[in-house]
């Protein structure tokens, strides 16, 4: 019996094996192995936790070939929480994977030394990246900026009449890799006159770590952010990572106990505060974030806000994994390029001349594949839209 059989199985147990959970899952989808999806990968679980199965490649090459996009959540109709049973499992069977152990250790101290591995990073962007990179070691990063967009704690104040008070979560991508997204979001916001908290203290959201098993260390984050975010007199929590909003929200109280409420992604925070304007005339495909639509449940706000600016929407509107998952992309490089090949493909067909989604991950991976047309995300286009409105506008298209 593996020691920490009881607090897993009480959840796996319940699976009456109806297969439910097969029927949107992305990597059973691409591949056909039962194995390879979310019954296969809870039946294996399930044993492991009981004893009838030993760690091993196989095993662990099973568990680790999972995104970890939520769909089987969402479709199991007993409410089995399936990707919190895989990041169970990932944490238990790390010991003795050897494999993933680099990979481990770069996350670990990049979540300690944050500031050092980005200044590492940028030294190394063009020496050292790309020999990782063809190594399978971290996957394709764009260029890094000059400065990362958190400094200090930032406060940024309104001009007119406050009309609220939000926190901005940045996450990792946002802050050191894609920091313009940042700004567009606190333009946006202080165009409405909310006034804006960057706090000291935020730090990696945690689920890197728990995608790579490393649940203690995650809980560690979990609770620095909660002590930082909690405290703040906020009408709301954004970040443009679906990411860490979903794990803000509803990991925590799983990992710590207690999450953070006011956590919510930018489209339901502005879906009742942007008037409409018809100024963009475009047709647009938007690519919905695993966890935006699974994890956070949201899926009309954003479509609703890309018409009111005009845009007319393309494609069908079913959500498809793009195939990044983080790390996914490079420890399961090829299902991970046969997910995008797929989705590049609906995108590409559906006659959408932008690309629209929510999330830095989903734009690193489809602008790998999508290059003749703009991949970008929602909060250029509700910057473009709303914020210069009837002013000089910039070149998103
Ligand atoms: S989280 Fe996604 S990839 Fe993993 S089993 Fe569930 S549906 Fe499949
Ligand atoms: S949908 Fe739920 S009950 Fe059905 S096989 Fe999947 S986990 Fe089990």
């Amino acid at each position: 019996m593996h020691p920490m059989k009881q607090k897993e199985r009480s959840d796996i147990d319940r699976c009456v094996r109806c297969g439910n959970c097969k029927t949107l899952c992305p990597t059973y989808a691409a591949e056909h192995v039962e194995m390879r999806g979310g019954r296969g990968r809870l039946a294996l679980l399930q044993r492991f936790f009981g004893g009838g199965v030993k760690p091993s490649k196989l095993l662990r090459h099973h568990i680790n070939s999972c995104i970890l996009c939520g769909a089987c959540n969402r479709s199991c109709p007993l409410g089995i929480d399936l990707t919190e049973a895989i990041y169970r499992g990932r944490s238990a069977l790390k010991k003795g994977d050897r494999r993933g152990a680099l990979l481990r250790a770069l996350a670990k101290m990049s979540v300690t030394w944050p500031d050092i591995a980005y200044k590492t990073a940028q030294i190394g962007q063009r020496s050292i990246f790309p020999a990782l990179t063809r190594m399978g070691i971290i996957p394709p990063i764009p260029d890094l900026p000059e400065a990362p967009l958190r400094k200090t704690d930032q406060v940024f104040r309104t001009q007119r009449k406050k009309r609220g008070r939000v926190a901005v979560f940045t996450g990792c991508s946002i802050n050191y890799i894609f920091p313009h997204f940042g700004e567009s979001l606190l333009n946006v916001l202080q165009r409405l006159n909310y006034e804006v908290i960057l706090p000291k203290g935020e730090t990696c959201c945690g689920s890197p770590l728990r995608t790579l098993g490393l649940e203690d260390e995650a809980v560690e984050q979990a609770k620095k952010n909660h002590r930082v975010f909690s405290r703040l007199k906020v009408d709301a929590i954004l970040s443009l990572c679906p990411t860490c909003t979903m794990t803000l929200k509803y990991d925590y109280p799983k990992m710590i106990g207690k999450g953070l409420d006011r956590a919510m992604d930018i489209s339901t925070f502005f879906i009742d505060k942007l008037e409409n304007t018809d100024i963009i005339n475009k047709k647009a495909f938007f690519h919905d974030p695993c966890h935006l639509s699974f994890g956070l449940g949201v899926k009309k706000e954003p479509r609703e806000l890309i018409t009111r600016a005009g845009i007319e929407l393309v494609g069908p509107a079913e959500s498809g994994c793009c195939g990044f998952g983080g790390l996914f992309c490079v420890s399961n490089k090829e299902l991970s390029a046969n997910m995008l090949k797929d989705r590049a493909a609906a995108i590409t067909s559906s006659g959408a001349d932008t690309v629209i989604t929510s999330c830095p991950g989903c734009i690193m991976q489809l602008s790998r594949s999508i290059t003749d047309r703009p991949v970008i995300h929602l909060i250029e286009l509700i910057e473009d839209a709303f914020y210069f409105r009837g002013e000089e506008q910039k070149e998103l298209f």
